[in-house]
Formats: C-alpha cells, sequence, structure tokens
C-alpha cells in the first residue's frame, strides 16, 4: 500500500506546529497529530508569554540557533499577519559569579552580541522597580523580549494548514513503529496512516511517547503566578520594565515580564529552579493552585522587587520536561533515521519553536541540518555513564 503522507508529526504544540508549518510550507505531504486541540493549556506552551533572550547564558552554542530564530519569528508575523515577539529589553542578573550573568556574558562576548554591563547602583537608577543587593550586577540586552506563546502555536498551526497540512486534533497517537520498508505507521482511535518519516513533539509526554528510548527526562511542576502591585501597575510597564531573570543562587532562579496582561491583568513571575522539585506526568500533575505556590514566589522576590509584593490574581500550572544537563533532545531515532525526535526542552524551548521546527523539517527532507546539533544528541546520555 503507498503511504497515505510523506510525513507524520506527532505532538502539535510549540515545537509541532512550527514543524508542521515548515514541512507543508516545503511542499511535503503532511499529517499532524495532537491529543488535544492545541493551543491548549495541559502541556507546556501556555500562559501568555515567553522570554525570548540572545546573550545565553546556558550555552554560546545556542546563539546561532537564536539568531535565526528570531528571522524566523519576524518571518511568521509578516506572513501571518499580527505582534507574536516584543522587544523590551532583558535584565540577566545574580551575583558577579552566577552562571546567568558569567553564562550571559560569555555568549555576548563570543559572538558579539550588543550588551551593556551594569552594577547594583546602575541597576536600580535605570529600572527603578528593582531593587538588588549592593553585590549584584546585571547584562542587559536590548534585543531580549518576549513572544506571546498561544498566538505563536496558532500562528504555526495556520501557516502549517495554508501549506495544505492536514491537522487532526483530539487525536491522540497511540502506537507509531517504524517499518520494514523504511518508512513508519502510527495508529490513532481513527485509524492507521502510514509515511515516509516521522517527527514525535509530544513535549512532556515524551516519555510515554518515547518509551523506547529511556531518555533521563525529569517531568516537573512549575507555576505562574500573576501579582496585582499595591503601587500600581505603572513601573512594571514595557519601557520601564523589561525581562528579567535572576539566579538568587545554586538552586533558586526567578524570572518575569512586564506588565502586558491588559488591565487587571497584574505582572507574571514564576521560579526557573525552584527550591522544591515536584516531579510528576501530565497525568497526575496537581493542576490546582495552592497558597504555597505563590507564598514560596513572593518570599523570594521581596529581595528584588519589593513593590510586587501585592495579593495573587491569577495562577496556572505548566510542565517543564527536564535533561539532566538541562539541554535538549533533537536528534534522528537512534535506531531509526526516518524518524526525528525533539523533546527535553528543560523550561527554555518556546523561543526556539520557529528554529526547531526548521531543523526537524531539514531533517526530514535533507537528513541533516546546517546547525551543529552535537548538544541535542541523545547519544550524550550514554556516554555520561
Ligand atoms: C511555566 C513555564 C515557563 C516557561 N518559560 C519559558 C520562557 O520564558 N522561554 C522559553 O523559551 N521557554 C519557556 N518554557 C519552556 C517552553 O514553553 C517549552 O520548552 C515548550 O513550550 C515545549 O514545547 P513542546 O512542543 O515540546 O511541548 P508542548 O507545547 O506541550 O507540545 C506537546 C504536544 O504534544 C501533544 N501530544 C503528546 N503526546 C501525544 C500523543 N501521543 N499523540 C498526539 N499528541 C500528543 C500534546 O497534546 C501537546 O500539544 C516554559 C515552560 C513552562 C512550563
Amino acid at each position: 500500500m503507498p503511504n497515505t503522507h510523506d510525513v507524520i508529526v506527532c505532538g502539535l504544540g510549540g515545537m509541532g506546529s512550527a514543524a508542521a508549518a515548515h514541512l507543508a510550507r516545503r511542499g511535503l505531504r503532511v499529517a499532524g497529530f495532537d491529543a488535544f486541540h492545541p493551543p491548549h493549556d495541559r502541556g507546556a506552551s501556555h500562559g501568555s508569554t515567553r522570554i525570548i533572550r540572545q546573550s545565553y547564558f546556558e550555552d554560546p552554542a545556542y546563539v546561532p540557533l537564536l539568531l535565526r530564530a528570531y528571522e524566523l519569528w519576524r518571518e511568521l508575523e509578516q506572513r501571518r499577519g499580527g505582534e507574536l515577539l516584543v522587544e523590551t529589553g532583558g535584565l540577566m542578573l545574580g551575583p558577579p559569579d552566577s552562571s546567568v550573568v558569567q553564562g550571559s556574558l560569555r555568549s555576548a562576548r563570543t559572538h558579539g552580541l550588543p550588551h551593556e554591563f551594569l552594577d547594583a547602583r546602575e541597576i536600580r537608577r535605570r529600572f527603578p522597580a528593582f531593587a538588588p543587593d549592593d553585590d549584584m550586577v546585571a547584562l542587559h540586552e536590548k534585543a531580549a523580549g518576549f513572544l506571546w506563546c498561544e498566538p505563536s502555536v496558532q500562528a504555526h498551526l495556520d501557516d502549517a494548514a495554508a501549506g495544505g497540512a492536514e491537522l487532526h486534533f483530539d487525536e491522540p497517537v497511540l502506537a507509531w513503529s517504524a517499518t520494514a520498508e523504511g518508512g513508519v505507521t502510527v495508529h490513532t482511535p481513527r485509524g492507521e496512516y502510514s509515511a515516509g518519516q516521522l517527527a514525535l513533539t509530544p513535549g512532556p509526554w515524551a516519555p510515554a511517547v518515547l518509551a523506547d528510548l529511556g531518555l533521563p527526562l525529569q517531568i516537573t511542576r512549575a507555576v505562574l503566578c500573576w501579582f496585582d502591585p499595591p503601587g500600581g501597575v505603572e513601573p512594571f510597564e514595557p519601557g520601564r520594565f523589561p525581562i528579567w531573570i535572576w539566579e538568587k543562587s545554586a538552586h533558586e532562579a526567578t524570572y518575569g515580564f512586564p506588565a502586558v496582561d491588559g488591565p487587571g491583568g497584574g505582572v507574571k513571575t514564576a521560579f526557573h529552579v525552584t527550591p522544591k522539585v515536584e516531579q510528576c506526568t501530565p497525568e497526575t500533575i496537581d493542576r490546582t493552585i495552592r497558597a504555597a505556590d505563590s507564598e514560596q514566589l513572593r518570599a523570594s522576590l521581596r529581595g528584588l522587587l519589593p513593590g510586587l509584593d501585592g495579593p495573587l490574581l491569577q495562577a496556572k500550572t505548566c510542565l517543564y520536561s527536564s535533561t539532566p544537563d538541562a539541554h535538549f533532545v533533537i536528534s534522528p531515532h537512534p535506531q531509526h533515521p526516518q524518524i526525528q525526535i525533539a523533546c527535553g526542552f528543560s523550561g527554555h524551548g518556546f523561543k526556539f519553536c520557529s528554529v526547531v521546527g526548521e531543523v526537524l523539517a531539514d531533517l526530514v527532507t535533507t537528513g541533516r541540518s546546517r546547525h551543529d546539533l552535537g548538544l541535542f544528541s541523545p547519544g550524550r546520555f550514554s556516554r555520561s555513564g
């Protein structure tokens, strides 16, 4: 029997919607499947906004991908009409020897990215909402900002559909297999589909969907909180207030956004590295908000943003899919070259959706990427023991 499609995409969240868009725009017959109807709030790509930045503290190797991601987000905006990426400037804060500060500086210097280095006095002068201790410093980057996350997923889905992709929502992939002929078969409650290739972008469902690989992924509960500043939102408005990431210690880091969620929307912040890690699955996560969720965050933020210590307006749970080194997994499947995998985005993947979509499309159509994917190889887990 001939294949029903050239390529199937399993999971149409942040990464899968982008992959489907890039593949469809190249003229391939694409079928995409999602267990729910994205953009939805069951996975990792919801909650209004996601930080995007270039002086990447995690590793300078991400910078070429980031520069391409910016270009592709701007192209997507042009094609679909509507703002997705907003540059507000960004502060990467911490003690001078923290990895957020040192890593950001390293990426900025390695790649010649425009940036400024600010001491605590300068931070307070330029951004009066911040009250850092005297021994804190920051890298300031103008190009940093945020993406509107649900509209970004929707724009990629629209782009995919406009390119002719068949999008199957509320149709989970129950099983997939590589065929003897070098293709793939996918089973859903509605039927069986076959294709030459498969892209697996299951987000926090990766431990189940990619169980055969036994990747060391840790799925954890993250909580986004919107606070109502008692003195009003003015000091937190874009123009006066940037996106920010604060490494308080090796075990505690927080981040946040300017007040962009409309009148009464408050100011969004969250833990990136939380002192209390809660492992779960998308099925077992406790989606109810507990008093402790916002109290811990509030207590942590008092040391940096005292004006934010107001009532909690709203909170949402989300899922991190973390690898031991917090680097992504993007690779052909080690046993099946016709299957591409992208998961383990470790709480910092969204800004890359546009470029990961392009990378996956390159792997599907040419078997290679112009980017160095060495950092993202699943082989690193077996090598390290
Ligand atoms: C609280 C929070 C804050 C974050 N902040 C940032 C940030 O500021 N900047 C940043 O860059 N990143 C951030 N991230 C990380 C980023 O959002 C994620 O890395 C990214 O959204 C992951 O996208 P994904 O496509 O892998 O997962 P998802 O968007 O969750 O998509 C996976 C999809 O696969 C579908 N699926 C799963 N299994 C199946 C199946 N069997 N059949 C069919 N469909 C299936 C799911 O329904 C889902 O739609 C944050 C994450 C969280 C949770």
